[in-house]
Formats: structure tokens, C-alpha cells, sequence
């Protein structure tokens, strides 16, 4: 018996996640062995990161197996975006409850069409029974001393945020309470917000060059900001209008849309400062490469963060993100 089990272990790897790989990049071996090698190359530092979506906490289990992967390797690349690092390898750890192909297959599509999608190479993992759960561990490069942490952030930074956000919050929130008047237009750029986020890689080199410090917008932009401001020793002001949310969560949320938009997380875009000086060469790479960031508030040497509304008015706010416990 057991020994069957062990054959339908490796079959499944075998058939579902040996072959995926697209690309190589300084794998000198990867699944197979009990560990995978790895060059990290001269010059750069190696970063890692993991990132867990257990099913019906992160995600519906009812989803096509081919989104949740998308997802789970999405919102690790987006780690990996916020340090400034280049996706390179990721391992896979993943815990099915039964042995279901066609949902395998299309998991495994959905994990080849990420990795060549961000260039990774999937190089190892573990596959075991039990409910729902899906870990990816990734690793990233980045020449010697560049990455960016959430540390670096001084007084008289501006802060930015990379895009419009409160869309994946909006998607979760029609989740729950399930309208059925929603136009399937609107449903559908939500829920894309939600199970194909797009981690901003191509943000990369101008964190590199200019920020301080960066982070991801997983758990809603205040409750990420706080997490800069505290390793920082540092506060902030904000300006609510100059938040860019997603026009959805106007149309949707009307009066509630900033509340919504600074607490409600899944979009993965960044939010980073820039110190004064280096503002206007990432500006101006920016419109060279037609990108639009948005500058939300400036860093300030008294702790807590506050926030200004459109008529000056300006109140200290305790972030609400999402906590597990
Ligand atoms: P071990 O018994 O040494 O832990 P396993 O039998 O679990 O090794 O795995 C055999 C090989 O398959 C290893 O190289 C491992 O990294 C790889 N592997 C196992 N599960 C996965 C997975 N879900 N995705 C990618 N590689 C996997
Ligand atoms: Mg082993």
C-alpha cells in the first residue's frame, strides 16, 4: 500500500511538474534530487521570500486550478517587485486533498504559464495530502546591496503608490455577499484584479536607481505603509484625494471609496518612497517608459500616520489591514 502511494507521488510530479519549466536560467540541477543547485551569479545578492494560499482562506477551492496557480506564483513575484529583486527559481509545496487530474492538469498549465511569463524556473517543492494549501518559495537576484527594504524611508520622502487600487477588495467583497446585479463587464475586470494580479517587475530598475523604500500592497495600503513607517522610525501625512483608486471602487463604494481603497488589500501594486532628490529622474523615467505612478503624501519625523482630506482637514489613523489572527 504504501508503496503504491509513494509510486503515485512521483508519477504525479513526473507527469505534472517535471516539465514545465521554460527557462534554465543558473539552474545546474533542479527537480530530482533531494536539493536543487543554483548559481547565484558573481555580483549579486540572493533574495527569498515564500508566500502561502490555503484554499477558502486565499482563494475559492472552487476556482479553475489554472488561476489559483497563476495566483500563488503572481503574489510571490510581487515580493520579490518590492525588494527590487529579478525573479529567478521558485519551489512548489503543495497539499492536495484527493489525486484529481483534470485539476492537475490544468494547475500545471497554470504554473508553465507563469514561469515563462516572469522567466522562473521551477526547480523543487514537495507534494503531500491533506486539505487544500499551496506554497511557493521564491528566489530572487539583485547586484550586491541594491535591494530596497522597507526600512530606508526618512523624513521628506514622497510616498507613491504604483496604480489604481481597491479593485481585488471590491472583487472579495461581491465574493461574500454575492449581488446579482452586477454588469458581468465590471465582475469580470474585478474578479481579474483578484485571481491575476500583476506583480510590477517592470518597476524594478527605477526602485533600484531611486527609492528608499518599497513594499507590496497586499494587505490594504494603510496597513502596508504603517509596516514602511515603523521599520522606518519614521510618520507620514497622505492626502486622500491624490489616493488612486480604481474607478470601479468609486462606482461601487461611492462615499467609502477612500476607506475602502486604504484598507482593502489583493491589488499588488507597490507603494515606495522617493527621496526629494532623485524625484525628478524617476519622473522623467517614467514618462520615457509611459508608465504613471501616483504620489500620495510625503514621510514626516512624527510617528503614526495621518491622513488629509480634500478640505484640509487632516486625522491620525490606526491602519486596519487584513490580519489572519
Ligand atoms: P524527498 O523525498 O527527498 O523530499 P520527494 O520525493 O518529495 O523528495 O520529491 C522528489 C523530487 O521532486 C524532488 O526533487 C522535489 O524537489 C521534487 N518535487 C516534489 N514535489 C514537487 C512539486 N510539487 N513541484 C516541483 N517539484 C516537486
Ligand atoms: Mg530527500
Amino acid at each position: 500500500m504504501r508503496l503504491i502511494l509513494r509510486m503515485n507521488e512521483f508519477d504525479l510530479i513526473k507527469a505534472y511538474f517535471s516539465n514545465v519549466n521554460s527557462s534554465n536560467n543558473n539552474v545546474i540541477f533542479g527537480i530530482g534530487d533531494d536539493a536543487a543547485c543554483l548559481r547565484v551569479p558573481e555580483g549579486m545578492d540572493l533574495l527569498v521570500s515564500s508566500d502561502t494560499l490555503v484554499g477558502d482562506v486565499h482563494f475559492k477551492a472552487s476556482w479553475d486550478a489554472f488561476d489559483i496557480a497563476q495566483r500563488a506564483i503572481r503574489v510571490n513575484v510581487s515580493d520579490m517587485a518590492a525588494m527590487a529583486a529579478t525573479p529567478a527559481w521558485i519551489t512548489l509545496a503543495i497539499t492536495l486533498p484527493t489525486l484529481n487530474e483534470s485539476w492537475l492538469d490544468s494547475f500545471s498549465k497554470g504554473i508553465s504559464c507563469a514561469l515563462s511569463r516572469y522567466n522562473l524556473s521551477l526547480v523543487g517543492g514537495d507534494t503531500t495530502k491533506g486539505p487544500l494549501s499551496i506554497t511557493v518559495t521564491i528566489h530572487g537576484l539583485v547586484p550586491n546591496g541594491r535591494s530596497v527594504r522597507r526600512s530606508g524611508a526618512s523624513p521628506g520622502d514622497r510616498i507613491y503608490v504604483s496604480g489604481d487600487i481597491g479593485a481585488a477588495a471590491q472583487a472579495v467583497l461581491f465574493l461574500d455577499n454575492n449581488p446579482c446585479d452586477i454588469p458581468p463587464n465590471d465582475s469580470e475586470i474585478l474578479f481579474d484584479k483578484l485571481l491575476l494580479p500583476k506583480p510590477r517587475i517592470d518597476l524594478i530598475n527605477a526602485l533600484r536607481e531611486s527609492a528608499s523604500s518599497a513594499i507590496d500592497i497586499s494587505d490594504g495600503l494603510a496597513a502596508d505603509l504603517n509596516h514602511i513607517l515603523k521599520a522606518s522610525g519614521v510618520g507620514a501625512c497622505i492626502d486622500l484625494v491624490n489616493i488612486p483608486i480604481h474607478p470601479l471602487v468609486h462606482k461601487y463604494q461611492q462615499e467609502n471609496a477612500f476607506d475602502f481603497a486604504l484598507s482593502g488589500g489583493d491589488d499588488y501594486e507597490l507603494c515606495f518612497t522617493i527621496p526629494r532628490q532623485n524625484e525628478k529622474r524617476m519622473l522623467e523615467n517614467m514618462v520615457k517608459d509611459k508608465k504613471t505612478v501616483y504620489c500620495i503624501g510625503y514621510i514626516e519625523e512624527q510617528y503614526g500616520l495621518r491622513i488629509r482630506d480634500g478640505f484640509g482637514k487632516v486625522d491620525e489613523v490606526t491602519p486596519r489591514g487584513y490580519s489572519h489572527f
